[in-house]
């Protein structure tokens, strides 16, 4: 039985759970001393954890879904990450003052994304728009400290645009 409610007490009668071996996999066996009930725990985190891993290593990978198995396992696979899909990456507030940042624009469809960079490329942040205008470049420039220096071509709307 599997544990999907991740508690110590029995599902079956309520009791508490007590320690019985190990899986062949390694993971910790509970059993109810009052029914005999076995079950695992699964830790809902560290499941996530490794599907996500999968999920990268198939992105950043070579091999298409098939080649990792056949139809079955590609389907699997995508079943198992479908979530990892609908991941939206974030970065946190920029805390550094950097004395120089470079800012660009790049039309992705029919989106811009607007971006800041420090010298040495590190990403400071992003913001996506429907076109480039003084307010989109203002919300990518309101996360950032104030730099002495901004490298940008000549972008629509980043003149009027402030920290
Ligand atoms: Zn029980």
């Amino acid at each position: 039985m599997r544990n999907d409610a991740n508690t110590t007490t029995c599902l079956v009668c309520g009791q508490r759970l007590v320690k019985n071996g190990r899986t062949a996999a390694g993971t910790q066996r509970w059993r109810c001393p009052d029914c005999g009930a076995s079950s695992v725990r699964k830790r809902v985190d560290l499941v996530r954890r490794n599907q996500l891993r999968e999920f990268l290593e198939w992105l950043h990978g070579k091999h298409s879904q098939h080649e990792l198995g056949g139809a079955s396992a590609a389907r699997q696979l995508r079943r198992r990450t479908a979530w990892c899909w609908d991941i939206e990456p974030a970065l946190g507030p920029v805390k550094t003052r950097h004395r120089v940042i470079l800012v660009d624009g790049i039309y992705i469809g029919s989106w811009c994304s607007l971006i800041a960079v420090t010298e040495d490329l590190q990403v400071l942040a992003w913001q996506w728009c429907s076109t480039e205008s003084s307010a989109a470049w203002s919300a990518l420039l309101t996360r950032i400290p104030a730099p002495e220096v901004v490298v940008c071509v000549n972008r629509p709307g980043f003149d009027a645009a402030s920290f």
